[in-house]
């Protein structure tokens, strides 16, 4: 049970998830005068976006538009950050009140004497699979996250601690303490922004595309820290042997569009993740052959159909296809039985690797937040924009705004233009309260 409760703090504006939307939205609330309280589940701000390569359709570095807006939202004297932290039973206190519970869970170190020396990393003796490379490589028990996470503090993963002692022994911070509690902050604010973004679909939940079974099909997350500076090899291998692959294939609508896995509609990056990947790797691998497989592509952003015919021009093949099956060869490489849609007639072909482009899901842990308020739904599960056209941000409860993903599908820039207005209808709710 949570322990340690501290006194409550009063803010204008919770804003939930540390994500380019949630940054946003603080930024904007912050620079406007309010006193921002932002909560991140994860070890360090970034979201999603901080893991990715590069950005479609121009190309920018991801991580150069992400970090100085990391860093400005970290040191913002209107914001006060709770990263590896949850929101919890969000009430409303008054008409123009939420009473909030800040669960903030133990990282086993004092956020204030670690140095990010790495040191307590260095003579860990346990390795698990590292979930910021998405399963690529290891990590330690006692770890950093990423090398760019902000805060760059460690961690102990106490699920997989063998309690050893050689961390402790390590650091010269004497930061590590493993008497550490959860703990609850209990707040209060005027407004909330849900900015918790999206669920990646699970891959093994299409059973005849073989992920998790054959080592060299990946999701696109995978190929995406293969192309990153911050990547766990210095060049792109297929998982299975090591070798550089040769004849890469993506499969399109892995988990979209697609009712029998639940998730009936678009995933609206997908498509244009995928081609952008595909010139990565013909820069990459100058050899290299990479085949498409899709049923209609979604280029319909400012510069996607543009990016999407340099793509053609660039040489990636791309081929109608329904995929029906994937199949392992003994070498590693992979049969892919499809159906060429123009041609009427079920094919197979050979790569040597196969990226699953997956979609993505709602988020489904908000409504809990609310134990006694109605936070609608729409029937994908993304949070409701109960007057979409006129007021997008607004949600079933007044005070409640959304950013981003949290409300379906969408790409990086709509999502900092949908911050935007979360930001701006937020700001407008706290200025008419009484
Ligand atoms: S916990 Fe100690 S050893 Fe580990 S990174 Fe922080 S200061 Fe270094
Ligand atoms: S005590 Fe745990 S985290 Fe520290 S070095 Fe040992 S196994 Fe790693």
């Amino acid at each position: 049970m949570p322990e340690n409760t501290v006194p409550a703090s009063q803010y204008d504006a919770l804003v939930i998830g540390g994500g380019i939307a949630g940054e946003e939205a603080a930024l904007n609330l912050a620079n406007m005068g309010f006193y921002v309280v932002l909560v991140e589940k994860d070890l360090s701000l970034g979201g999603k976006m901080i893991h990715l390569s590069k950005v479609f359709p121009t190309l920018d570095c991801s991580a150069c538009i992400t970090t100085p807006k990391v860093s400005e939202t970290a040191r913002h004297s209107n914001i006060k950050i709770y990263t590896y932290s949850e929101a919890k039973d969000i009430k409303k206190v008054s008409n123009n009140r939420f009473s909030v519970n800040i669960i903030r869970k133990p990282r086993y170190v004092i956020e204030e004497e670690c140095t990010g020396c790495e040191a307590c990393e260095k003579v860990c003796p346990v390795i698990v699979e590292d979930q910021y490379q998405y399963d690529l490589v290891g990590r330690k028990a006692a770890y950093i996250p990423f090398s760019i996470a902000n805060p760059r503090i460690a961690t102990i993963d106490i699920d997989n601690c063998i309690l050893c002692g050689a961390c402790e022994k390590a650091c010269l911070a004497e930061a590590i303490d493993f008497t550490q509690k959860p703990e609850v902050i209990p707040v209060e604010v005027k407004s909330v922004i849900l900015a918790t973004g999206y669920d990646l679909f699970d891959a093994q939940k299409l059973p005849n595309y073989g992920f998790n079974k054959y080592k060299n099909v990946v999701t696109a997350m995978q190929m995406e820290r293969q192309l990153v500076p911050t990547r766990p090899f210095n060049a792109v291998l297929r998982p299975g042997d090591g070798k550089m692959p040769s004849n890469i294939a993506y499969v399109l609508c892995a988990g979209s569009r697609d009712a029998t896995v639940g998730n009936p509609i678009c995933s609206q990056i997908c498509c244009m993740y995928s081609i952008k990947q595909a010139q990565l790797l013909m820069g990459a691998l100058p050899m290299a052959d990479v085949t498409i497989y899709y049923l209609h592509i979604r280029a319909f952003g400012k510069g996607f159909n543009e990016f999407y015919m340099q793509a053609r021009g660039m040489g990636v093949d791309f081929v109608k296809g329904k995929i029906a099956k994937i199949s392992e060869k003994e070498n590693g490489n992979l049969i892919i039985r499809y159906e060429d849609v123009y041609k009427g007639k079920v094919k197979e072909s050979e790569h040597d690797m196969v990226v699953l482009s997956t979609g993505i899901m709602a988020n489904q842990g908000i409504t809990g937040m609310f134990p006694d308020l109605n936070l609608d739904t729409d029937p994908y599960h993304y949070i409701k924009q109960i007057d979409e056209l006129r007021n997008p941000s607004r949600t079933s409860i007044p005070g409640v705004f959304v950013a981003g993903a949290v409300s379906g599908p969408m790409d990086i820039p709509d999502s900092i233009l949908s911050a935007g207005a979360a930001s701006s209808e937020t700001a407008s709710y706290m200025r008419r309260l009484p």
